[in-house]
Parts: C-alpha cells; sequence; structure tokens
C-alpha cells in the first residue's frame, strides 16, 4: 500500500470504503489491523519522538484525521482527497460489523460514557454484536486482554487518548484474537452524547477547529499548530 510522508510520518491516502475493503481482505486472511488518526499537531510531535513516529508508522492504516494533513497533500500534489476522521472511521466499521456479523469490543472512557455509548451504538444498529466492553481506568492489561478474549471480539476500539490508547494497543494486540484495532480517542464521548459534534454546517465545510475555536478559545494555541504545518509543507522539498 503507498503511503503519504510529511516529515517522515507516514499518512495512508485511503478513503473510508478502501480501507474497509482492504480490511476486509486482511482479515479473512487472519491478519491483525492497527488504525491510527493522524493530525499535524500529531506529525509534528512525531517529527522530533522517534518512539511516536514508530508508532505511528508501524500502524496499519494512518487516517488524514482533520483538514491539516488533507491540505498537506493538496499543496504536494498528493493522492488524499477526503479526510477520514477517528470517530466517522469508528461508525463506519460499527456498521461492517453490524453488516457482516463481526464482534466489537469497547475500551476507554469512564464507565458510564462507554456504557452508554454501547447503548447508543446497539439502538443505532439493531444488528451488531457489542460482546464486551470496558472503562479505560481499569490498567490491569491481563484482565482486560481477558475479557477480551472471552468476548471473543473481531474489533477492538480503544478510547484512552494518544499515545496512550495506541501504546495500549502496540503492547497487547499479539495476546488477542481481535484483528481490527482503532485508538479513537474522545469518540465514546461522543457516541454517548457527552460531547456534541459541530454542526453539520462546520463539518459540510471542514471548519470544524474554527466552530472548536469560538466555543473553547483557549484552544488557540493548539490550533496554531495547523498554519505552521502547512506553512513547513508549502517550503518543504
Ligand atoms: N481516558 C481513559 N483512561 C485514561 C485517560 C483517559 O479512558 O486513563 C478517556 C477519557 O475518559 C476520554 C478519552 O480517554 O473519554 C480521552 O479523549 P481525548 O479527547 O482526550 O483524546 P484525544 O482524541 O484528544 O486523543
Amino acid at each position: 500500500m503507498k503511503k503519504e510522508s510529511y516529515f517522515g510520518v507516514d499518512v495512508s491516502p485511503l478513503s473510508y470504503e478502501e480501507i474497509i475493503a482492504d480490511l476486509q481482505m486482511r482479515m479473512e486472511q487472519n491478519e491483525k489491523s492497527t488504525i491510527i488518526a493522524v493530525n499535524p499537531e500529531k506529525v509534528m510531535k512525531a517529527e522530533k519522538n522517534t518512539e511516536l513516529r514508530e508508532l505511528i508508522n508501524s500502524s496499519t492504516y494512518q487516517i488524514p484525521d482533520g483538514i491539516g494533513v488533507l491540505l498537506a497533500s493538496k499543496l504536494k500534489g498528493g493522492s488524499i482527497t477526503s479526510r477520514v476522521t477517528g470517530v466517522d472511521m469508528m461508525d463506519r466499521l460499527l456498521q461492517f460489523a453490524a453488516e457482516s456479523g463481526y464482534r466489537v469490543f469497547l475500551y476507554g472512557a469512564k464507565e458510564e460514557v462507554v456504557s452508554q455509548a454501547k447503548q447508543n451504538i446497539e439502538a443505532k444498529y439493531p444488528n451488531i454484536h457489542i460482546s464486551g466492553y470496558e472503562n479505560g481506568y481499569v490498567q490491569d492489561a491481563k484482565l482486560v486482554v481477558d475479557k477480551i478474549n472471552q468476548a471473543k471480539a473481531d474489533l477492538l476500539f480503544v478510547a484512552m487518548g494518544s499515545p496512550k490508547q495506541e501504546l495500549w494497543i502496540q503492547e497487547n494486540m499479539n495476546k488477542t484474537n481481535v484483528r481490527v484495532f482503532q485508538g479513537v480517542g474522545g469518540s465514546f464521548d461522543v457516541f454517548a452524547g457527552h460531547v456534541k459534534r459541530a454542526p453539520l454546517f462546520f463539518r459540510k465545510l471542514g471548519i470544524e477547529w474554527l466552530y472548536r475555536l469560538l466555543k473553547e478559545p483557549k484552544r488557540l494555541k493548539r490550533q496554531l499548530a495547523l498554519p505552521k504545518f502547512l506553512m513547513r509543507v508549502l517550503f518543504s522539498k
């Protein structure tokens, strides 16, 4: 699979549909796959942090979460044509699991958040089989791994923030029979209805960042990573 690279950090140019088609093939061949979300902030952090960079680059799919990486690809004549956000990727995978009869496990967030997320997902996809869940404050990995194995999960979503969730996946993936792993950050909070996504207007225009900035002006410092990143991409060879 051909990847694009920004300051040594790989990004997968596949769309939601292409990732799911590829994943389905890999699942049938019993291969394990990992999905990690990439944005300008993470790219610039990984540029200086070898361990983080290797964690990202060793994943199967590095999805371009947010407008920054998409714009970088456009500036460089790359082939990324749309954003692939972590929460939408998870939603597509849930739909895929419901249609294909694959079993899902949710690990992460507070107890009331993950249990509410489970209920809401089951209401949205009546055929889905969520075979187990655990909150993200249970730290004993062996306990969680045993629970995942007992649940015979095929897909695992880990929501503990990045890179904690990806490190957990890297450490434990081979102790389970799970075939698809995605680190999903605050997505369980979104499915639980605790965090509202930006209104459709902002999402359609790809300016969720502006909505968040208006709601939470203290995000400005974090968001400055975006123009800084784009300037660097523009002036890089
Ligand atoms: N969380 C967790 N265990 C921890 C720390 C955090 O389960 O030890 C959960 C927290 O409850 C929240 C999510 O991880 O649901 C953090 O999401 P955040 O939006 O910070 O992640 P990001 O998307 O920014 O990586």
